[in-house]
């Protein structure tokens, strides 16, 4: 049975990878501030005997042993991350500081959730690896697009100096549920404001692109990757099936058979023009590669919300 700790396990993300750990028979330990992440998202793991949730910042001491750490803990919407911006560059820097020193003490595996937003407003298209990236270190998205970078740079400077074992994903737009509702990501966004009837806000003319991955695959991925041999990555671990905003809400609307109206709203600074991962090194390093379709994943997620909202959760 493998000790594993994941920060920001009562997120999103760090839900469901925590869920399929503990699924796994390996023991869990969850560290979360419940920031952004919410007790609702683990209340299914909580009376499992190889389950454990510990309300703690990231940036505080934390010394027991560990085999694997997965560092998820990180506001991930842009509203989340820019409402404290000082705290989310401390929660990315200080924080995997403080959890590659426990790495180092117990010989365990890191892996760091990057992002693709390493690339900022990318001039490569899709992404590489080996793509330096485009990013306003000034700007209101700094302090996430910058914070991560960094952290990259720790991963590799305690490889490097210290032979930590390290391992870094760079996730592109996942989606799913355990979304917060009011996180302010254009998934979670749109479909709640296609249920509620609402307007459907759509920031600039809705032309730029993203590329949406389903959270199964991610989380699967996360895990071949954290078990990979002699591979630390940079990985991009995302689904290329590349489409503009305005397409993304056509569709929801669709699934949704909503009457709601598309309003435009002033594109945010510095919002990527167009992102969409080149997977080749995910495929030939982890053999690995999204199953699951936009329509698949979206009507799963609709179910969700649909359910959160029926419970008025
Ligand atoms: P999320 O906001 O749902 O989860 C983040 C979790 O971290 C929350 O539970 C939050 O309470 C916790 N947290 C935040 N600051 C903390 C701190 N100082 N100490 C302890 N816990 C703290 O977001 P998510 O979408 O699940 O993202 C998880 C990780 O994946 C993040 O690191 C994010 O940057 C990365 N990522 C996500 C996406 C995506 O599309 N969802 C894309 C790229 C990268
Ligand atoms: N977006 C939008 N309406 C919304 C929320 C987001 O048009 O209600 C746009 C946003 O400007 C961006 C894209 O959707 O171009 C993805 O936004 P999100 O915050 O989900 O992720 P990120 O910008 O970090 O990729």
């Amino acid at each position: 049975m493998k000790r594993i700790l994941v920060t920001g396990g009562a997120g999103f993300i760090g839900s469901h990878l925590c869920k399929r750990l503990v699924d796994e028979g390996n023991y869990v330990i969850c560290l979360d501030s419940l920031f952004t992440g919410s007790l609702e998202n683990i209340k299914n793991l909580m009376d499992k005997p190889n389950f454990k949730f510990l309300e703690q910042d990231i940036e505080d001491e934390i010394d027991f042993e560990v085999n694997q750490i997965y560092n998820l803990a990180c506001p991930a919407s842009p509203p989340h991350y820019q409402f404290n911006p000082v705290k989310t560059v401390r929660t990315s820097v200080v924080g995997i500081a403080n959890m590659l020193d426990l790495a180092k003490k117990y010989n365990a595996t890191i892996l760091q959730a990057s992002t693709s937003e390493v690339y900022g407003d990318p001039l490569e298209h899709p992404q590489r690896e080996t793509y330096w990236g485009n990013v306003n270190p000034i700007g209101i998205r700094s302090c996430y697009d910058e914070g991560k970078r960094c952290a990259e740079t720790l991963m590799m400077d305690y490889h490097r100096q210290y032979g930590a074992d390290i391992k870094i994903i760079r996730i592109f737009n996942t989606y799913g549920p355990n979304m917060h509702p009011n996180d302010g990501r254009v998934v979670s966004n749109f479909i709640v404001q296609a249920l509620k009837g609402e307007d459907i806000t759509i920031y600039g003319k809705g032309s730029q692109t993203r590329s949406f991955c389903y959270v199964s695959d991610l989380v699967e991925g996360m895990i071949r990757m954290m078990n990979s041999k002699e591979f630390t990555g940079p990985v991009n671990l995302g689904n290329p099936n590349e489409r503009t905003i305005l397409n993304l809400a056509e569709l929801i609307i669709n699934k949704i058979g909503s009457d709601s109206n598309l309003v435009y709203k002033p594109l945010p600074n510095d919002d990527p023009v167009k992102r969409k991962p080149d997977i080749s090194l995910a495929k030939e390093k982890l053999n690995w590669q999204p199953t699951v379709s936009i329509e698949e994943g979206l009507e799963l997620t609709i179910e969700y919300f649909k359910n959160k909202l029926a419970r008025g959760v």
